[in-house]
């Protein structure tokens, strides 16, 4: 089946990860500015790596014609410095017009901190001067339910944030309520350990529905598997549910939240595998949906 990766660390993962997605249908993913795993010392080191997220990878993507998008931010775990945080916010806007990229994220909170409240504020203060959607990365395990809380508590402290332009990320059984009712997207992060499996994910679909909700690989640099979301169409096949609901928590949502984005570009969903001039990428390639 086709699908949508929205959340997947490709720059930590190898090419035969981009082969392997491929051949099992992914058409489309979407890379979130992260923590790489250690902490960065400048903000130069932050101007190479939205590069490498605008420039570089959407050509390796582009050969197994995958469409490679991205998200630009100063993560939560880093943001506790908030001065490097400030120059990396500042940096921003010059990337924000590549055709790539869909917005501001994976911003959000990872140990709760005042400092990371302060730099998340910012990151939407940006994001809504300049219309740009919103990926919200939310903490694990024991943080996550006041985290979500304290987050969703500033985004309706900005009058300026529209639900529908928020994607609340890694919800669970006692946080997805809390995105959904608030009129935001969210999505559930398939991991093999420390999030939902795939099992967990096919529950809360059944208990929630298919509206506004997507699932994700989360892959990284740790122990993640980018080839999760195919793991979750075989959970929900074995259950028996069909092909078009599947079809709608894999690929029609996530191709929704991204269409409001402002760089967004209809042509990307021409069934054609001539070289985009726009982008220097490989439109996706839908076998059997759009517009
Ligand atoms: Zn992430």
């Amino acid at each position: 089946m086709d699908y949508i990766d929205p959340h997947v660390h490709m720059i930590s993962r190898v090419t035969d990860d981009y082969e392997r997605m491929a051949k099992c249908g992914c058409l489309a993913i979407s890379e979130p500015a992260f923590w790489a795993g250690f902490d960065r010392g400048s903000a130069a080191a932050f101007h190479d790596y939205f590069r490498q997220l605008t420039e570089y990878e959407p050509k390796r993507a582009a050969q197994f014609n995958i469409k490679h998008f991205c998200w630009l931010c100063i993560n939560a775990k880093e943001a506790e410095n908030v001065k490097l945080a400030r120059e990396v916010i500042a940096l921003i806007p010059e990337f924000l017009k590549r055709p790539n990229v869909l917005g501001i994220g994976e911003i959000g909170l990872n140990k709760n901190t005042a400092n990371e409240a302060t730099v998340f504020q910012e990151h939407l203060d940006l994001a809504m001067r300049t219309n740009e959607l919103i990926l919200i990365h939310t903490p694990h395990l024991e943080d996550k339910y006041k985290g979500t809380r304290m987050i969703i508590d500033m985004l309706k402290n900005d009058p300026r944030v529209q639900p529908h332009r928020v994607l609340i990320d890694h919800v669970e059984e006692h946080t997805v309520r809390l995105a959904l009712e608030g009129g935001y997207w969210c999505a559930m992060t398939l991991y093999p350990t420390t999030k939902c499996t795939p099992a967990r994910a096919a529950d809360i679909i059944e208990m929630v529905g298919v509206e506004r909700i997507m699932v994700n690989s989360a892959g990284d640099w740790g122990k993640s598997d980018p080839l999760a979301v195919p793991e979750f169409i075989q959970e929900m096949k074995r259950r028996g549910h069909p092909d078009s609901l599947i079809r709608q928590v894999v690929f029609d949502n996530p191709l929704a939240f991204f269409r409001q984005a402002n760089n967004w570009n209809e042509e990307w969903l021409r069934p054609t595998t001539q070289a985009d001039p726009a982008s220097g990428v490989d439109s996706i390639v839908p076998k059997t949906v759009m517009v």
